[in-house]
């Protein structure tokens, strides 16, 4: 007996595999594979959310109003130019329904976001793949990969899962050169990482451009990965056709007033932002001691770094020997990277405590 034919570009997608939260044999234990804030979520935001209960059988407001204004008040932006869905992920999937279909090509980097594929996959589109520069976003080998066919290109600014960061002068070569039927989504998922002032002009060009979408998530800095707010910034007419495919009521009020509150706590995001930067040059430097054993940090401006092993300890059995020791990673042989694991920041016990069981490996492996 047959049954429904799902569609043959839907069975061509790998399942998106998520980071574990358990043991092989069920013990909970560090989770350091999902780039989830380490320091938990503003208090402003806890308050907010719980305040929020009293309001159960109201439906969300459908055009997220005040997310919007909130959020334009914050960064000096048009409210009518901001897009909103359950998560980031969502926004980058309303990307590829509006823009592109079967026939058409979408471009990623080699070692990307899991998401890009499946979004470009679901809709029929093509996925092609631009190689790296030494795991980094490579601007050149990116337009070298557009054709007629092209119609949108997803760069991770900084990247996931490499940490590595395109500078405002290669997003600007990018775009330049890029045909303007040509949809540039930058998702800014790590952007508040980032050091210094070193933005990369992401926001400034989707407020000029017809073609450039800037997305952004509650997940990681503001510590809200549980309920799934994102937002993009972009032209009128790009918000506009990705809002007819929106679900109507895709964000939640408990998660929208969390967001709204998350963003006026400041001192919860410098103190994250300290904490990250801290800890990840402490963590990569770390790792640089132990460069000879063959590890080696790929430069990150992120809240994770992806450490290579190029020597006798391999990442697999490192995966291994973390979990043992308490601490989940993700390891990332699907997306072609057997080789490395990304390991997000922790509290300064977790991060610690990582550096030392590696340590321990690389000196029983010899
Ligand atoms: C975590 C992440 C997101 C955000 O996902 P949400 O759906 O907003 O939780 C988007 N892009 C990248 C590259 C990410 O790593």
């Amino acid at each position: 007996m047959s049954g429904p034919e799902p569609k043959p570009w839907i069975m061509a997608i790998a399942p998106y595999i998520p980071g574990r939260s358990t043991t092989d044999d069920g013990r909970k234990v560090a989770k350091l594979s999902s780039n989830e804030n380490p320091l938990g979520t503003s208090p402003k935001a806890r308050a907010a959310f719980v305040e929020a209960s009293g309001n159960l059988e109201r439906y969300p407001d459908a055009s997220g109003t005040e997310l919007r204004e909130v959020l334009a008040a914050k960064h000096g932006l048009d409210p009518a130019r901001i897009i909103y869905g359950n998560g980031s992920d969502e926004v980058l999937h309303l990307a590829a329904g509006a823009f592109a279909g079967p026939g058409d090509e979408v471009i990623f980097v080699h070692y990307g976001f899991a998401v890009y594929e499946i979004a470009a996959r679901r809709v029929g589109a093509t996925p092609v793949i631009a190689p790296d520069n030494d795991y980094a976003t490579d601007v050149d080998a990116i337009l070298g990969c557009v054709t007629d066919r092209t119609r949108i290109v997803y760069v991770a600014n900084p990247n996931n899962p490499t940490g590595t960061y395109a500078t405002r002068e290669e997003i600007a070569r990018l775009h330049a050169r890029l045909p303007s039927h040509v949809l540039l989504v930058l998702d800014h998922a790590y952007a508040e990482y980032i050091e210094g002032d070193a933005e990369d002009g992401g926001v400034a060009l989707a407020e000029t451009a017809s073609n450039v979408l800037v997305t952004r998530t509650f997940s990681k800095m503001y510590g809200l990965a549980a309920e799934r707010i994102g937002w993009g910034y972009a032209a009128p007419e790009i918000i506009a056709a990705m809002h007819r495919i929106r679900l109507p009521f895709s964000i939640t009020i408990a998660g929208t007033a969390a967001a709204i509150a998350a963003l006026g706590d400041e001192e919860f995001v410098a103190h994250t932002r300290a904490h990250n930067a801290e800890w990840r040059a402490w963590f990569s430097a770390e790792i640089a001691k132990m460069g000879n054993a063959g590890l080696r940090a790929v430069p990150s401006q992120a809240n994770f770094v992806l450490v290579l092993f190029e020597g006798k300890l391999t990442a697999e059995i490192a995966y291994k020997g973390l979990m043992d020791a308490g601490y989940i990673v993700r390891w990332l042989p699907g997306q072609g990277l057997p080789h490395g694991l990304r390991i997000t920041v922790g509290t300064a016990d977790e991060t610690q405590g990582v550096a030392t069981a590696l340590r321990a490996m690389v000196q029983a492996t010899g």
